[in-house]
């Protein structure tokens, strides 16, 4: 259910967990998909962008771009950088599933994690875990609304992208604790 008046352009980059392909109109970010099945090789290079037929993107998905290579190259310092837009519908609305991913976005900070609970709680309905469940299931921009920071209870990882991603949220979690140590090498100890 895309707005109608929106006009989707989609770029293409290459990461270190495969091909992602960003969609997005003039007012902002419309959805990150992370195409797992076109598993790039291991190595990345920044400036390997495509822009599929279009020369010029918006400036909101431009900045979703640089977002992206800064999340990958300098984790550390993508704090420091205005997130792009959102446009997605899913987003606009006042539905718990968009209040469950504004929470996500805004609280939980890089290196950290949650639990699905935990979750709940923070958006105001502690007993709403599995509606928290089904919001992660339906993040439109992964990555950037870091629904691979939201843990089992048990201390399990879980599931990302319907299970066939969970190599992908272990090496993202992997990649913000070691951004973090790197800059702290003092503070390791676990946040909870
Ligand atoms: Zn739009």
């Amino acid at each position: 259910m895309m707005s109608g008046a929106c006009m989707l352009r989609d770029v293409s980059l290459c990461s270190p967990v495969g091909e992602i392909m960003l969609t997005g109109c003039e007012m902002g970010v419309h959805t990150i998909d992370i195409q797992v099945e076109k598993r790039s090789s291991r190595y990345w290079l920044a400036q390997h962008m495509v822009s599929n037929g279009q020369s010029e993107i918006s400036s909101e998905l431009q900045r979703c771009v640089d977002w992206l290579q800064c999340y990958f190259i300098h984790p550390d310092s993508v704090s420091s950088l205005p997130p792009p837009a959102f446009h997605h519908p899913l987003l606009q609305n006042d539905s718990f599933t968009a209040k469950v991913l504004w929470t996500l976005f805004e609280k939980v900070e890089l290196g950290k994690t949650v639990t699905y609970k935990q979750l709940a709680e923070m958006a105001g309905n502690p007993k709403a875990v599995r509606a928290v469940g089904g919001a992660m299931r339906r993040n439109p921009i992964p990555l950037i609304v870091p629904c691979h920071r939201v843990m089992c209870s048990s201390g399990d990882s879980g599931r990302y992208m319907g299970g066939k991603g969970d190599h992908i949220k272990v090496w993202l979690l992997t990649h913000e604790k070691k951004a973090l140590e790197e800059v702290n090498p003092e503070k390791t100890e676990e946040s909870t």
